[in-house]
């Protein structure tokens, strides 16, 4: 059986990059591997659209997450984390962990958040003018948590309305690209994003095990002043060593040496046609999903990253995915949390090409139709190809 993966991370690995991490392992303190860190960053600098460093971690998305609240924040700060999902809700979580008080936007899922919700609680807490609440100083919002794709719900969240309303604040924006970053149109430095987290296994075409952090000047202060303790996260540890080439730790040295192949990809299709790619293959997978008769589960904000569809009346949600990847092959996610059995996400980013969407869709409707649901055959396939 042949193996499909378009679940939103892991993603497939081009064979160029597994051949890359493929190759006998250098040593990290060599010139050799310098030069390879050197082109990366200047790689990553370009796809996250910023001049400021980007710090490497080995980790998964979650552990630069960490160190983002850590590096960030001292106790006693007040933080605003918008929950509009599951990843929304990590914020919180970590929040919690390192006993960050925050203020919760708490979002149907499904929806994005209104931009002016976050506005209206900065100012009311003093944290952008006109000071209303003259309250202690501790009262001060000094980060605002989002998420830019929501992967659990498919929703596209707007970052550059909110780095709008941030910017004038003393908070910084954090923002959770880790699924966005390469699938989806980001300005770090244009949208004022503070700190700007993504992940290896999404959209960057490398296997899961790196993550990455960009850091702005006002950022860069908060981190200077933290207090929370960080030890192997520590952003001015990292700043200070990528400054000059190095890692402070051993990195993931075949995983970066991945990452270098995969980042000549954007160069050389072009960051902007990357994006158009996926933007084009979303829409024929929603297309696809309407001619289905399938409901998207986020109408109103969805992303070009995945797509979330309602699982219609009378399916079984759990077993749709299952039989998709058991019996033929074709992995795709299910939902997660409450939406268990309830959605179905299939993702357009990294190395998911229209072909491997055409195989997905094409399967799908042939699962849909064995468990009984009713439509016409082929129409899916049909869209799809048509708004390609
Ligand atoms: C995948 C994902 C994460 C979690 O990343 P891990 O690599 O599993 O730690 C966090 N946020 C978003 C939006 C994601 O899509």
């Amino acid at each position: 059986m042949k193996n499909y993966l378009l679940t939103p991370g892991p993603t497939p690995v081009p064979k160029e990059v597994l051949d890359a991490m493929a190759r006998p392992i250098i040593h990290h303190r060599t010139p050799q591997f310098q030069t390879i860190l050197k082109e990366v960053e200047a790689d990553l600098k370009h796809v996250f659209q910023t001049k400021n460093n980007v710090l490497i971690f080995s980790s998964s998305g979650t552990g630069a997450m960490e160190g983002t609240v850590t590096n960030l924040l001292s106790p006693g700060d007040k933080a605003i984390v918008v929950r509009a999902g599951k990843f929304g809700e990590r914020w919180g979580e970590l929040c919690d962990a390192y006993g960050i008080e925050f203020i919760p936007i708490d979002v149907e899922w499904g929806k994005a958040v209104d931009p002016e919700v976050i506005k209206k609680i900065l100012t009311e807490k003093g944290t952008l003018p006109p000071q209303k609440l003259a309250g202690p100083p501790m009262a001060e919002i000094k980060a605002v948590f989002t998420t830019l794709c929501e992967t659990s719900t498919g929703v596209s969240i707007d970052i550059e309305a909110i780095g709008k309303i941030v910017k004038p604040s003393n908070a910084v924006l954090v923002v959770d690209a880790i699924s966005a970053l390469g699938a989806v149109p980001i300005k770090t430095d244009e949208w004022g994003i503070d700190v700007c987290v993504a992940g290896s296994q999404k959209g960057l075409m490398i296997p899961p095990g790196l993550s990455f952090v960009s850091l702005s000047q006002k950022a860069l202060e908060m981190v200077s002043s933290s207090k929370l303790p960080k030890y192997y996260f520590s952003f001015s540890a990292h700043k200070k060593s990528i400054e000059k080439d190095d890692t402070p730790y051993t990195p993931a040295v075949n995983l970066i040496i991945g990452l270098n192949e995969a980042l000549k990809v954007f160069k050389k299709d072009g960051l902007e046609n990357v994006l158009s790619k996926h933007k084009k293959n979303a829409q024929g997978v929603r297309n696809a999903m309407k001619a289905l008769k399938l409901e998207l589960f986020a109408p109103d904000a969805y992303s070009d990253a995945v797509t979330a569809v309602k699982v219609p009346e009378g399916i079984d949600g759990g077993k749709l995915v299952k039989t998709m990847r058991d019996k033929y092959g074709v992995a795709i996610a299910g939902g997660q949390a409450q939406l268990k059995g309830k959605i179905f996400r299939i993702a357009t980013m990294g190395h998911i090409t229209p072909s491997d969407l055409k195989v997905c869709i094409d399967t799908l409707e042939t699962v849909l139709s064995d468990m009984g649901y009713k439509f016409e055959k082929g129409v899916g396939v049909k869209a799809f190809e048509k708004t390609l």
